[in-house]
């Protein structure tokens, strides 16, 4: 774990740390909310290195606390993230359990929850119960990409901390700089907000077969000759039987993000195309009407949604071009 990023691009929200600090007022409870890419998780753990340090200019970076917050092993700093794309019961009881064992002990401890918005409903209401019984020197810090599906009652018990989204075209400049091909850094670009990431991001060898697999479905949903399932059986055989959602959920993402590109294109908003090579391609054949691309959206994210659960990826699939294809 580095701050380089977030000393970098989240100016604000360190400066709300710092000043937190100088006036010794921390709240229990944040909510970080912001762009994927945006150093959320980053600034949790800089949050804990700042809570824990013991060095004078806090966080000093150096002490045995802040060494042990960026390795990530500090044994006051609990971690929570979705496992396959959600946030289940059991974790948010373990978690639970953690805090109450450790409750009596002096000390700060922090509990970051990462995208909370993947707590399912049970998972929910048991983290709820923390949020209310935390108190003196416990801390909570959530993070979020979609505040919007974020329980109303988790929201209101915490001070929202906003991230700053850089700009894709800076993201993608760097990218292009470091090697990447022009539009790989703008999709990806997009779809990260950090430079750092999507190399990371890109060094999956899964990762470049899907975002092919997305221009060519994305070329059969706009061709009345074709359709995108047959080309998702013929040519995205290993995604179809991939367990891990995380590869669903970009590809769905890639979908997504063309969608809104043709957005971009009726609206002569070109500079904003991320997919600019397959604009091209599609552009001839597109059915080019706003209230069809609207459609088109609103569908990618409903079926988005779905993808949260469980369901059988094989059926997801077909259904989700079936209705695209009757747009
Ligand atoms: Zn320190």
């Amino acid at each position: 774990m580095r701050f380089a990023a977030v000393l970098r691009n989240q100016k604000k929200v360190i400066k709300l740390f710092q000043n937190s600090l100088k006036k010794n007022r921390f709240v229990h409870t944040y909510l970080f909310e912001g762009a994927k890419g945006t150093s959320k998780r980053e600034a949790a753990y800089y949050f804990a290195a700042l809570m824990l340090c013991t060095g004078v200019s806090k966080p000093c970076l150096e002490c045995e606390n802040c060494h042990k917050v960026m390795k990530e092993i500090h044994p006051s700093v609990f971690y929570v993230a979705p496992d396959n794309g959600m946030i289940k019961k059991e974790q948010a009881e373990a978690l639970e359990k953690e805090f109450s064992m450790t409750a009596l002990t002096e000390g700060k401890r922090i509990y970051i929850i990462d995208e909370i918005d993947k707590a399912n409903a049970s998972a929910a209401n048991s983290l709820l119960k923390l949020l209310e019984e935390l108190s003196g020197d416990n801390y909570v810090i959530m993070t979020t990409e979609n505040i919007n599906n974020v329980l109303s009652t988790i929201k209101s018990r915490s001070q929202i901390v906003s991230f700053d989204r850089i700009p894709v075209e800076e993201v993608a400049t760097e990218l292009i700089n470091k090697g990447i091909e022009a539009e790989t850094a703008f999709v990806f670009a997009r779809e990260s907000n950090s430079a750092s990431e999507v190399l990371m991001i890109l060094q999956d060898e899964k990762v470049l077969p899907i975002y092919e697999l997305a221009k060519k479905v994305a070329v059969a949903i706009c061709n009345p000759a074709l359709h995108p399932l047959l080309t998702l059986i013929n040519e995205g055989d290993s995604l179809v039987k991939e367990p891990n959602k995380r590869y669903h959920q970009l590809f769905v993402d890639l979908l997504l993000s063309v969608a809104n590109d043709k957005l971009y294109y009726i609206t002569n908003q070109i500079n904003k195309i991320a997919f600019r090579d397959l604009m091209q391609i599609i552009s001839d054949q597109v059915c080019l009407k706003q209230d069809k691309i609207i459609k088109e959206v609103e569908t990618i994210l409903k079926f988005k949604q779905r993808l949260r659960y469980n369901v059988n990826l094989e059926l997801f699939y077909a259904q989700l071009f079936i209705e695209l294809k009757q747009i």
